[in-house]
């Protein structure tokens, strides 16, 4: 964080049971950030901002700073988000004082529009999408939310800044639907990113049915961007199905050079193959399932074990796909006694649910 411009908001909350509440967010935040500081009086730093907790009788301060706004207000949004999640029972009202107003638009979110399209594979169409001062998408995190028509033909409602920190929604009309994908590539001169889209099987699926159908015009909202750095190691091991395809490749491209990195990649059939190895040191294995139904195999899971990552060298495991194989390498990493901030297993969709899935 840039330790010259600081900005800052503040929120004092009432709470039933504050340090229940105070404990299970320091362990969420601890999965993603630097934690100090004990049970009633910790803080967080990430890479966009910290954040602090500090008891106060029945209620929690939470203090939010940040280098720019955009930085700040993802902080409130994630302060607000989990304590309501926490504390359901007391649906506390969370007030700011600082960071962006009530009503003012989002300063993390840009309206972005299709330019181009192309398919990459059979299964897999990137959209060109353009849009104005993309700078912040350039990093501190792959991943963005896209707001897209949940029906064909919708016209767009944006959401603005609510006072809680959160998203408020314009209640006419019908809501946009969000899914995470990935910035396969970002160009902020020329204000354009490109999202690489599966088109899966599946009912409603406003994420594929945008990239399958999209338009040259079509808007789409994007907020963010999230999601962690990679953490410096020796070499890497990369798996993942298709969803993390294009987080994979630019990961890859953008690993120092001289870092040898193995790449396992399950896809639906070998047509679906990219071209990854144009860097040296990078040895590719892609697993064909043959055409059998996304996340019903053990292929990935499987090649992780046979590859046979050890914590005692200086490697970094990065994976994510559906639920079930996600959840079974985090336990396999686990038992091998990989430590935290050594891998991620992350679950990218979950077989059967539509929208955000749990890891
Ligand atoms: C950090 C992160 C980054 C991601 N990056 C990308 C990306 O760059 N490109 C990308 O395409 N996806 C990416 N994903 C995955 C994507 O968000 C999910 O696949 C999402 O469910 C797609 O939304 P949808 O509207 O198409 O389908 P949903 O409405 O969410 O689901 C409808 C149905 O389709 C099924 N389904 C969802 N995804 C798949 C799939 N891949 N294969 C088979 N069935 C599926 C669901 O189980 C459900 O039954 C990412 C996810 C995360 C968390």
């Amino acid at each position: 964080m840039n330790a010259s411009v600081i900005l800052r908001a503040e929120t004092l909350i009432p709470l039933s049971a504050p340090l229940k509440v105070m404990s299970e967010l320091r362990e969420h935040y601890g999965e993603h950030g630097d934690i100090r500081g004990v049970d009633d009086d910790w803080s967080v730093a990430f890479d966009i901002g910290k954040a602090h907790a500090r008891m106060q009788g029945g209620a929690v301060t939470f203090t939010v700073e940040a280098a720019d706004d955009a930085s700040l207000a993802l902080l409130q949004w994630s302060v607000a988000e989990h304590v309501l999640e926490y504390a359901p029972q007391d649906r506390p009202d969370i007030v700011w004082t600082g960071g962006t107003r009530a009503g003012l638009p989002l300063p993390y979110f840009r309206e972005m529009q299709v330019v181009r399209a192309q398919q990459v594979t059979p299964l897999m169409r990137r959209l060109t999408l353009s849009g104005h001062d993309l700078a912040r998408f350039a990093h501190d995190g792959l991943h963005v939310r896209l707001l897209l028509p949940a029906k064909a033909g919708q016209r767009p409602v944006w959401p603005v800044m609510a006072s809680d920190g959160r998203q408020a929604w314009p209640e006419e009309g019908d809501l946009p639907a969000a899914r995470v994908y990935t910035i396969r590539r970002i160009d902020v001169a020329a204000g354009e990113v490109d999202v690489d889209f599966v088109l899966h099987e599946g009912d409603d699926m406003p994420g594929a049915r945008f990239g399958q159908d999209a338009r040259i015009g079509d808007r789409v909202g994007m907020t963010g961007p999230g999601g962690g750095n990679l953490k410096p190691a020796a070499r890497y091991l990369f798996a993942g199905d298709e969803t993390a395809l294009p987080a994979i490749s630019r990961m890859v491209e953008e690993l120092p050079s001289g870092i040898p990195a193995t790449v396992i990649v399950e896809v639906a059939n070998l047509a679906e193959r990219q071209d990854l190895t144009a860097r040296d040191g990078v040895d590719v294995k892609w697993l064909s399932r043959d055409d059998a139904p996304a996340g019903s195999t053990d292929l990935l899971a499987d090649a992780v074990e046979a590859a046979g990552p050890s914590p005692s060298d200086d490697i970094f495991v990065w994976a994510a796909c559906e639920q079930a194989a996600a959840r079974r390498i985090r336990k396999h990493l686990k038992t091998l006694g990989f430590a935290k901030g050594r891998y991620l297993a992350a679950a990218y969709w979950r077989r059967g649910a539509a929208g955000d899935v749990e890891d």
